[in-house]
């Protein structure tokens, strides 16, 4: 199985991915975790230009094709083989990310959905948890991190005004609704160990343990 995750910044996603892992693996499935962008070698150099603020020089069309780029990379090398082998995998970040953040950019729909079909092909996640919480949160998080790792983890995505957080948690929630089947929302402002529960519910609902 396939399942993305989803959400702003200071969500939890990375949390939340740890401890579905650590169930999962306890039920005695093969579990791969990974993330975007990144997740393969490739991928993972390209991730280091587009957060280090080396891509800021590009236009939003050539970034958006960067982060594509990226996405071909670890589908063809590490998400289709780990599929193929019948290991579930948990993805930080996929297709909804870069409908929210590079359509942000002013790049045209059409030109995304065009990448993402070169980018990942007939893949398609089977749940996609997409984590919420208000934007003020998420911020707080954030803030509490950078104080803990002397701010090294911001990259440049996340020094954003409060406005653009809160479109992207708006922009998250209407693809929630527009494909209900493949998406679940979940509010991530509670306690770790409750959305933990939250996300095993549904994991178990929807795909079986
Ligand atoms: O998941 P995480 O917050 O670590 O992602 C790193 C950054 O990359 C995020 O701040 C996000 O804003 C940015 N990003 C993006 N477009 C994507 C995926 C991530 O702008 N498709």
């Amino acid at each position: 199985q396939f399942i993305t995750f989803e959400g702003g910044e200071g969500a939890g996603k990375s949390t939340q991915i740890a401890r579905l892992a650590e169930y999962l693996r306890g039920c005695g499935v093969d579990v791969v975790t990974t993330r975007e962008p990144g997740g393969s070698a490739g991928a993972e150099a390209v991730r280091h230009v587009l957060l280090s603020g080396a891509a800021e020089a590009l236009g939003p069309e050539a970034e958006a094709m960067l982060f594509a780029a990226a996405r071909a990379d670890h589908v063809s090398e590490t998400i289709e083989p780990a599929l193929a082998a019948g290991k579930w995998v948990l993805c930080d970040r996929f297709i909804d990310s870069t409908r929210v953040y590079q359509g942000e950019g002013g790049v045209e729909p059409a030109l995304l959905a065009k990448l993402e079909e070169v980018a990942v092909g007939r893949l398609s996640p089977d749940l996609t948890l997409i984590v919420d919480v208000p934007p003020q949160l998420g911020l707080k998080r954030l803030a509490g991190r950078d104080s803990a790792s002397g701010g090294s983890e911001r990259d440049r995505f996340e020094r954003e005004a409060l406005t653009t957080h809160a479109n992207r948690r708006a922009r998250f929630l209407d693809i929630a609704k527009a494909e209900p089947e493949r998406c679940a929302v979940i509010d991530g402002s509670r306690k770790p160990d409750d959305v933990a529960a939250a996300i095993i519910d549904i994991v178990e609902g929807r795909l079986g343990p």
